[in-house]
């Protein structure tokens, strides 16, 4: 061969070599594409709440003896949480429904807990922000990236969103809860605080005033944290007690009438 024929072969040898990748890259774009559509949903934001529902929820029907007993898994950003298991085997062994709240960092955290919580056909999961910052003081697009991110990875890790949302520290204005609504979600606050993440009040002393303040329809608010030190012991006297006044536990959705 001389020298002016391979000096034309090889510009066709790389012309032909990337002409490959390309198809390649092509015939496995449309084959990740096939794999998607139609039958895998995609993630769509959900249709706004209606704007009179929008607003705080803090407890359901006062006419029946059914309430909810919530758990926050809240985790700011640089401050890693835990996770109280405790609570989670107490509430399966008495088959208490109950609904948690996680973060959006928490689950990032704990993928197998988010996706164990959700395996359990007693609880539910809600929203709880994506890193926890006060709703009363950030502007309106943060407050749907801090949602939308948290609905997001509840997608990728469990395959459904939910409509329940959590206020960090319970603070909001009147612009956050039509933010909230606008997304989609039902804002879920509280009748009764057990004030857990106080560790000056014993296990005796929460179950004793949740007891003492749970009405028909109540929402308690605990954390499942590792930040509620007393929750845990707490919670079995809480449970019975509430059995013995002839009250049934719910998951929020449930007592609110929001299931599908
Ligand atoms: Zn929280």
């Amino acid at each position: 061969m001389c020298n002016r024929t391979k000096a034309l072969i090889r510009p066709v040898m790389i012309f032909a070599a990337f002409l490959t990748v390309f198809i390649a890259a092509d015939v496995a774009a449309a084959a990740s594409k096939a794999e998607r559509s139609p039958s895998t949903p995609q993630f769509e934001v959900l249709s706004p709440v209606p704007v009179t529902e929008r607003g705080l929820v803090t407890h359901g029907s006062r006419s029946g003896k059914t309430v909810a007993l919530t758990f926050d898994l809240c985790q700011s950003k640089g401050a890693k949480s835990g996770f109280d298991q405790e609570i989670v085997r107490i509430l399966s062994e008495t088959k208490t429904p109950a609904t948690f709240f996680p973060g959006g960092l928490w689950m990032r955290d704990h993928m197998d807990e988010t996706r164990a919580l959700a395996g359990n056909p007693l609880f539910e999961l809600g929203n709880h922000s994506w890193s926890h910052p006060d709703f009363s003081r950030i502007p309106p697009e943060r407050m749907t990236e801090e949602i939308q991110k948290t609905q997001r990875i509840m997608w990728e890790l469990l395959g459904y969103q939910t409509r329940l949302f959590r206020l960090p520290y319970g603070r909001y204005s009147e612009q956050a809860l039509d933010v909230i609504g606008q997304n989609g979600l039902y804002t879920i606050q509280w009748d009764v605080v057990s004030g857990d993440p106080d560790p000056g009040i014993d296990a005796d002393r929460m179950a004793h005033w949740v007891l003492g303040h749970m009405k028909p329809g109540s929402i308690v608010i605990m954390h499942a944290n590792g930040r509620g030190r007393h929750t845990a012991r707490a919670l079995l006297p809480i449970i019975h007690g509430l059995r013995k006044k002839g009250y049934a536990p719910l998951t929020v959705s449930h007592l609110l009438g929001l299931e599908k």
